[in-house]
């Protein structure tokens, strides 16, 4: 049996920014807990390596290369009023896409059955040519352009469950066709994008699939949009290889966003694209870590997508499952959905 593995790199915590949500703290509470559980002892830690320019070059403009590196040669500075740079954050932004390229690669060449890249800067709001939303660069969208581009396949599937809109995952294939990019996002929210209509253009028509919910919506929805939507849209795509954008914001706990997600509802997501992966393409799945601002709920969350990718049970967390609340009725929206991409 072929070890689950995970990426993890010191320099990412070397962009930092003292008092910002997406802090090193987030990524040192993720490891130390996953230490303390005995989960990191049952997994293959794997290497990270650095992005080249030519890797970022399969979805990134040479000029938004360019202006991270010399904001980090300057000195530092803001790219926009949330995304910063710091000294060390080109390299460490160099190694967070280069952590997802490294995890990928392992898991086609069989080295791994699954991994988990806990990267940071986080990257799904990364467009082409603009670093945005506390994103540098967009680690899975390079990854996945890397297995179309070098690796030989035909057809990869990002799932991306954090509680924002990827945009810049969405731009990066929108007419593209050989990614399914498919998203559950709160909306409106920022960054403003992902609403249903938007489905991709050209030969990318049908490979983009939005779910925006509203506030409020918690695990019930949530998983009624994994189950419904995604798992159809994912087995009649048929994709080679899965990738998740793994954020941890839509946790009830989390201070950012008000989908109502538990820990428990990680767990059913993960097992469900672990189940998708197994059954369509060989086990094949990677995640790699976007968001998520409660380091407590972080740790607990990250633990259950391990538990989920290696087969575990559910290790019951402290949060539980939140306060009850009266949650918003999304079935006509999820019909809408389905049959918009022909999913009935
Ligand atoms: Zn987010």
């Amino acid at each position: 049996m072929r070890p689950v593995g995970y990426v993890y790199d010191p320099i990412y915590l070397e962009h930092d920014v003292a008092g910002h949500p997406e802090s090193a703290g987030r990524l040192q509470a993720i490891v130390s807990h996953l230490e303390s559980s005995g989960v990191l002892g049952r997994l293959e830690e794997l290497p990270a390596r650095d992005a080249t320019e030519d890797d970022l070059a399969l979805v990134h403009s040479p000029a938004l290369v360019a202006q991270v590196k010399a904001a980090s040669g300057g000195g530092g500075r803001w790219l926009d009023p949330d995304t910063y740079v710091v000294p060390r954050s080109f390299a460490a932004a160099l190694r967070s896409a280069g952590g997802v390229l490294a995890a990928a690669d392992a898991v086609l060449d069989g080295d791994l059955s699954r991994a988990f890249s806990l990267v940071r800067p986080p990257g799904h709001h990364a467009t082409p040519d603009r670093a945005m939303g506390f994103c540098l660069f967009n680690n899975v969208a390079v990854a996945a352009a890397h297995l179309l581009e070098r690796r030989g396949l035909e057809r990869v599937a990002i799932i991306d469950f954090d509680v924002h809109h990827g945009n810049g995952t969405q731009d990066a294939f929108y007419t593209d066709g050989r990614v399914l990019y498919f998203s559950t996002h709160q909306h409106p929210f920022y960054p403003g994008t992902g609403d249903w209509p938007e489905v991709g253009e050209g030969p990318g028509r049908g490979a983009i699939i939005n779910v925006p919910y509203p506030a409020g919506c918690g695990d019930e929805a949530l998983m009624a949009a994994y189950r419904d939507v995604c798992a159809p849209a994912v087995r009649r795509f048929h994709p080679q290889f899965i990738l998740a954008s793994a954020g941890f914001d839509a946790h009830f706990a989390d201070p950012l966003a008000q989908l109502r997600v538990s820990t428990a509802g990680y767990y059913e997501i993960a097992t469900l694209l672990r189940e998708l992966a197994d059954e369509l393409c060989e086990g094949r799945i990677v995640f790699a870590l976007e968001g998520g601002y409660d380091h407590t709920a972080l740790g607990w969350s990250v633990q259950a997508c391990f538990d989920a990718l290696t087969g575990n049970d559910f290790a019951p967390d402290p949060l539980g499952r939140g306060p009850p609340t009266r949650t918003p009725d999304v079935s006509a929206l999820l019909a809408r959905i389905r049959e918009l991409h022909g999913l009935d």
